[in-house]
């Protein structure tokens, strides 16, 4: 095995038609849209609450923690990052405070919906209680009791494991995602 090396997975642009979304009002918090990442082509569809920064700030790019987690781990199953696209909940990165239940709403359903019926993901990954309890439209889901088993959700075979940043704080959560990314790989190849 290549010995790994955290890497900016390619940004998949925001359609022009999407760029001025003043939807929810966290366009008044500054912060970019991002779209996803990675190929938009791929089977599998990881979902994550919002962007973490792709840039740092003299403007160069970096690989945030926890795009370095989700890719450590994406490398010890041997899954192949062209299989994999990664998404958000919120596509801009909140830095104050917001109405989250309101904004997560209008947000996944104004693009993350239409998302899915463009790409057909064939699996989702959906990452923390946070974008776990938004995709599920359920409060009282949590990520300890849906790990290890696949879900229906709107249609679309769903997952869940622990987010990276949980993982780097808790790093004896680590061998849990890594199982939950073999549990993703069995099915692709299904
Ligand atoms: S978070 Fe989503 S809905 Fe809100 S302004 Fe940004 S893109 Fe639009």
């Amino acid at each position: 095995m290549k010995p790994f090396c955290p890497e900016s997975w390619p940004e998949d642009p925001t359609p022009a038609s999407e760029i001025d979304c003043q939807n929810c009002g966290l366009y008044k918090q500054g912060t970019r849209m991002v779209w996803g990442e990675g190929n938009p082509k791929a089977p599998i569809m990881v979902i994550l609450d919002n962007p973490g920064a792709r840039e740092d700030r003299e403007g160069n790019a970096y690989v945030c923690g926890t795009r370095q987690t989700l890719q450590q781990a994406v490398h010890e199953v041997g899954l192949d990052k062209e299989q994999i696209y990664v998404t958000y909940i919120l596509k801009r990165r909140p830095i104050k405070k917001y109405d989250k239940e309101k904004t997560r709403e209008t947000c996944m359903h104004r693009h993350l919906d239409k998302q899915l019926k463009l790409q057909k993901p064939k699996l989702i990954l959906c990452l923390g209680n946070v974008a776990v309890q938004s995709f599920f439209e359920n409060t009282e889901v949590e990520v300890k009791g849906l790990r290890g088993s696949w879900h229906d959700v709107k249609g679309y075979q769903t997952t869940v494991a622990y987010h990276p940043l949980a993982v780097r704080r808790r790093p004896n959560l680590y061998k849990l995602l890594v199982e939950d990314l073999y549990l993703v790989k069995s099915k692709i190849h299904e």
